[in-house]
């Protein structure tokens, strides 16, 4: 390849960054990384009335959250407002953009008798200057926009990264609305005039744009700028089959994040839905920078799987120290007022392996530093009478016992050895009072991280 490869993310700031969003930052992020290239984040705000500040901090904070670090931005396109005014003046004296001065109601009265006439509803060029032809009278009182002179014919062609070829012909689309009575630009014009600016080599977004695409290479061609190659990532459909969406589940970063997600499971699992290196499931960031070559990306839709991204974040889990655990649990226990302490790194390296979020492990967590309740099920079934005086037992011998998990297991043998009971009669209620559930790792090792008096305080609730 030559020249340098610049990617970019350009989301914009109505709302969260959703995971088709971050999963096309991660691809185009990927996609310079393997080239030794650059990435740009560009914050797409000229929708003035639905963007917000609140929307642009959770989008940074996400990308932050992913590691998807960007080489420039963010970059605002309401900074360039300027720019944009320059480029339209260029093009209305070059005649490749012109004044169009129609009210909303003549737009839809031009509509209606297109659609009474069975037509394509596209806008009839009337105030496009054509050699010959004269213009309605310019009237008074009516912000104009600025259109762009779409070609009126031919096909439209690219090599879609992902698709392949596509053609869309010129007559499905019409001279485009690229500057608004308030001189704000439109989504297709910005973008171009944005991506030839900071030399973007390769747009990957999402194929809800497929259509905007012929509009976006004519503007190119008509400013005589380069054009970047174009790679349409396929929809991401939730569990029952529709696109997804907020109504289908949560479809934001930050819900993973709040849920107890790592960034580098989602990082993984966004990875493979939609692009494969052969069998590989698990893989580092590294591995999928070297492996992200613009290949194996697939031109059908991914189905999201919830429980996939589970068991991933469970793996990623799995391979983390309790040292690297405990400040993510942490904050989970800090959301529900929880302050932990440097028990936290034992209690998460002892529970690790059976949780598939941090959400799930501050829930054990929990009950080494907030009340527990047990159930009477649980008390009905395992605190019988055979076993409550092994209790009283275990609980006089605790009060001397030397606290670690070695003098811990040879007492609880004691125990069992004095009132020839087998270990589950015992550890079963034990567990149940201490953890408020009876399936635990085992006993000792959860006991020693308890203090002696939390320990006989509860198993005297027996
Ligand atoms: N702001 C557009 C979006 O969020 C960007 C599309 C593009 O990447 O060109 O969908």
């Amino acid at each position: 390849m030559t020249g340098k490869v610049r990617t970019r993310i350009a989301p914009s700031p109505t709302g969260f960054l959703h995971l088709g969003t971050a999963r096309t930052a991660l691809y185009s992020w990927a996609y310079a990384r393997h080239y030794g290239g650059e990435f740009v984040l560009r914050i797409e705000d000229t929708d003035v009335a639905r963007s917000t500040q609140d929307s642009t901090d959770q989008i940074l904070a996400s990308m932050h959250w992913l590691g998807l670090q960007y080489d420039e931005g963010p970059i605002y396109q309401m900074q360039r407002l300027e720019r944009y005014r320059e480029v339209i003046a260029q093009m209305l004296a070059a005649g490749t953009a012109y004044y169009c001065y129609c009210t909303p109601a003549e737009l839809e009265q031009m509509r209606e008798a297109q659609r009474a006439r069975g037509e394509k509803t596209l806008y009839d060029r009337r105030w496009r200057p054509e050699p010959g032809k004269v213009l309605p009278p310019v009237p008074e009182g009516v912000p104009p926009v600025v259109r762009f002179c779409n070609p009126p014919e031919g096909d439209v062609t690219w090599n879609d990264l992902v698709k392949g070829e596509i053609t869309i012909n010129n007559r499905e689309i019409d001279d485009l609305i690229i500057l608004r009575p308030d001189g704000v630009p439109t989504y297709n014009f910005a973008v171009v005039v944005d991506d030839w600016d900071m030399n973007i080599t390769h747009v990957f977004r999402g194929d809800e744009h497929i259509n905007n695409t012929p509009w976006q290479i004519n503007i190119f061609r008509a400013l005589g700028a380069p054009l970047p190659e174009f790679g349409h990532v396929p929809v991401i459909l939730g569990d029952d089959g529709q696109k997804l969406s907020k109504r289908r589940g949560a479809v934001s970063v930050t819900a993973y994040e709040d849920n107890g997600y790592l960034p580098e499971a989602m990082l993984n699992y966004l990875a493979r839905l939609g692009w494969s290196h052969g069998d590989d499931e698990l893989f580092t960031r590294e591995q999928m920078v070297s492996w992200f070559d613009g290949s194996h990306l697939s031109k059908s839709p991914a189905q999201w799987d919830a429980a996939k991204l589970a068991w991933v974040n469970a793996q990623y889990i799995k391979a983390k120290t309790g040292d690297e655990l405990s400040p993510l649990v942490a904050k989970q226990l800090q959301k529900r007022g929880i302050d932990a302490d440097d028990r936290l790194a034992a209690i998460c390296a002892l529970f690790k392996d059976r949780c598939e979020t941090t959400v799930a492990l501050a829930d054990w967590a929990a009950a080494f530093y907030a009340d527990i309740t047990v159930t009477e099920a649980d008390r009905a079934h395992h605190i019988t009478d055979t076993v409550k005086p092994a209790i009283a037992t275990l609980v006089e011998k605790m009060m001397t016992v030397a606290w670690d998990k070695a003098s811990i297991a040879v007492m609880i043998k004691e125990v069992l050895a004095t009132h020839a009971l087998k270990m589950p009669v015992l550890a079963m209620p034990v567990r149940v009072l201490v953890m408020g559930t009876p399936q635990t790792p085992s006993l000792d090792s959860v006991l020693e991280i308890f203090s002696r008096e939390k320990v006989i305080e509860r198993l005297r609730k027996a």
